[in-house]
């Protein structure tokens, strides 16, 4: 490896100024140790990423010319990387003992040269519906009062339009600008517990969720009007179920079949999906016979203990998970992953074997390579004991299992399905 090529570390002291260590070259943590990052696996910090302070973290570099890693008295700093970007190492830091556990974000490792700032990500997206440059919030704001105007009986209509508006919610500003994937809650509560849970996290989890959970049922009525104003604007309009906003869409299976038997002749073009934990295998038919033609599946793991520690499910198991994928199949549904990845434990042999092993037999079509927002030493605990194996680098891991599954596509997000 040129070591010339790898960026300096970047910290920032407390007033939050970042700078460059130009003594000390960026590391990545893998897993449960550091690295310097593969020059292939770095490219310049995409536009709409965010870099965070880590409190109570000292940054680690690498000495080239000792080799030997060393801490500087400074805070870390990390990368948020935008959306369609997958990170392919995390941020190398050192926590003091009282360290303040990290917000629900990923955590990318950075660095510094050329006079730009580096990440270590991969672009496995290039779909367009997460940015919004060249779209002033004044459009975004006139559009969604406009729906607030015209449908001012529709609750989903006032809560979609008021996230579009409070809390910038990509899908909900889809939903009022009338293009790509718009966003259908419906489910208060949820049969999962995942650690890194977005809408709900118990008092005593030292985490915040960051979006509020959907407070009420809606109708099928008031689903289906949605649904049918984003068809008659957007050119190839998704419709999903399954939202940041909410619990587990499978627990409202009935309200959805209901919505989208009304509605599925008139809207023949949608792609109709849903965003779930697939804890319910016997739902599937149901789904599939009321016109839902796309799923997507949440997962960290393959190996039913890691997933187990991560879900907490409720009143379900791996198998059923596992069972609703075949199901899905079985019933001619586009099945996608929402793979949460993680950099050293998602990408290592043991794991890659088993979700290859699930992959190639359940013949899965998509794979949505998101990163696992979660503060990396909490995730790290729950591998704590497993014999992970050799780490392969995320483009082997995907190298790999596009060797294995020559039909599987990658991607971040859910694709548009042309109407067969
Ligand atoms: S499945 Fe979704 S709503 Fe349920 S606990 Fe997990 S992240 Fe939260």
């Amino acid at each position: 490896m040129n070591i010339k090529s790898i960026p300096n570390l970047v910290c920032a002291d407390e007033s939050g100024s970042i700078v460059e260590e130009q003594h000390l070259l960026m590391l990545c943590r893998q897993g449960r140790g550091f690295a310097l990052p593969r020059p292939d696996d770095l490219i310049p910090l995409p536009l709409s990423s965010d870099l965070f302070l880590l409190p109570g973290r000292k940054a680690l570099g690498l000495d080239p010319e000792t080799g030997k890693i060393q801490a500087v008295e400074a805070l870390a700093v990390a990368g948020f990387a935008s959306p369609g970007h997958t990170l392919s190492g995390t941020a190398a830091y050192l926590p003091e003992p009282d360290a303040p556990r990290l917000p629900l974000y990923a955590y990318g490792a950075v660095g510094y040269k050329h006079g730009r700032f580096w990440i270590s990500a991969q672009l496995v997206d290039k779909d367009q519906r997460q940015t919004f440059t060249g779209i002033s919030q004044s459009e975004i704001t006139r559009k969604a009062h406009e729906l607030l105007t015209r449908y001012p009986r529709n609750r989903l209509v006032r809560h979609l339009a008021g996230c579009a508006l409070n809390s910038c919610c990509p899908a909900a500003r889809n939903l009022a600008l009338g293009r790509f994937e718009a966003p259908l809650p419906t489910a208060r509560s949820c049969n999962s517990r995942c650690i890194g849970c977005i809408s709900f996290q118990p008092p005593d989890s030292g985490f915040k969720s960051t979006q509020h959970r959907i407070s009420f049922t809606p109708r099928a009525e008031e689903i289906v009007q949605v649904m049918e104003i984003h068809c008659s604007r957007a050119k190839k309009p998704i419709l999903s179920f399954g939202q940041g906003c909410e619990g587990e869409p499978l627990t409202r299976s009935d309200l959805i079949c209901e919505a989208v038997s009304m509605v599925r002749t008139r809207i023949s073009q949608a792609t109709i999906n849903i965003n779930t934990n697939a804890s319910m295998p016997d739902m599937v038919s149901r789904l599939a016979g009321c016109g839902i033609n796309s799923v997507r599946v949440s997962l960290n793991s393959a190996d039913p203990d890691l997933y187990h520690a991560y879900y907490r499910p409720q009143n379900y198991r791996f198998e059923d998970v596992s069972s609703f994928i075949f199901e899905a199949k079985g019933n001619g549904l586009f099945v996608s992953l929402n793979l949460l990845f993680f950099p050293g434990v998602t990408d290592t042999e043991s794991q890659l074997d088993l979700l290859g092993e699930l992959i190639e037999k359940s013949r899965i079509n998509y794979i949505q390579m998101r990163n696992l927002n979660l503060d990396p030493d909490i995730y790290l605990q729950l591998v704590t004991g497993m014999d992970l194996g050799p780490q392969t680098g995320l483009k082997n891991f995907m190298k790999r299992i596009k060797k294995q599954c020559p039909w599987v596509e990658f991607g971040y997000f859910n694709p548009y399905l042309y109407p067969g």
